[in-house]
């Protein structure tokens, strides 16, 4: 089986490399599907974005990082996997990805979103927040992979 969880990832942080490790210990291939919707208004070019993500999961054989534009399940059918996999962190995610799982299954019933819940050591981490405090001069090296630290910096500072 294989599992498609995709985000903006701008950029990839801890909390998201967590959720793919225990992913790829439950399919035989997980892909990080990295949106080039630039109605995001993402700070990192969708280049740049994909760079840190191969970077922070380089150690996992099963992980592949792949960008994507248009309709997700669209996507997910075209890489010929079988799930949608997105990461909860506190109830205030829940309202949001509740209504995103509801959409995604109307637009393919035989698609599943299953949901898995980071280290606690990363449940209050999110990507802006890593690059407000980046922004500001704050020790972020805690929360993403060094060659993210090093490209948050360049950019922010
Ligand atoms: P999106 O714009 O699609 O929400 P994100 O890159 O912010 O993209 O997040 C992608 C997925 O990863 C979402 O399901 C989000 O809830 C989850 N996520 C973000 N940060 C963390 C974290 N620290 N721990 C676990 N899951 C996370």
């Amino acid at each position: 089986m294989r599992a498609v969880y995709p985000g903006t990832f701008d950029p990839i942080t801890h909390g998201h490399a967590d959720i793919v490790a225990r992913a790829c210990r439950l399919f035989s291939e997980v892909i990080v599907a990295i949106t080039d919707n630039p109605a995001k208004r993402p700070t990192f070019s969708i280049e740049e974005r994909v760079e840190m993500a191969q970077a922070a999961l380089a150690h996992l054989p099963n992980a592949a990082v792949r960008p994507f534009g248009g309709l997700l399940v669209d996507f997910v059918k075209a890489q010929g996997a079988q799930a949608i996999l997105r990461g909860l962190r506190a109830i205030s995610d829940f309202e949001f990805e509740f209504q995103l799982a509801s959409m995604n299954r109307h637009l393919a019933p035989d698609i599943e979103t299953l949901f898995l819940t980071p280290d606690e050591r990363y449940a209050f981490i999110s990507s802006s927040l890593v690059r407000e405090v980046a922004s500001l001069g704050g020790d972020v090296s805690p929360f993403v992979h060094e060659k993210v630290r090093d490209a948050l910096y360049q950019k922010l500072r």
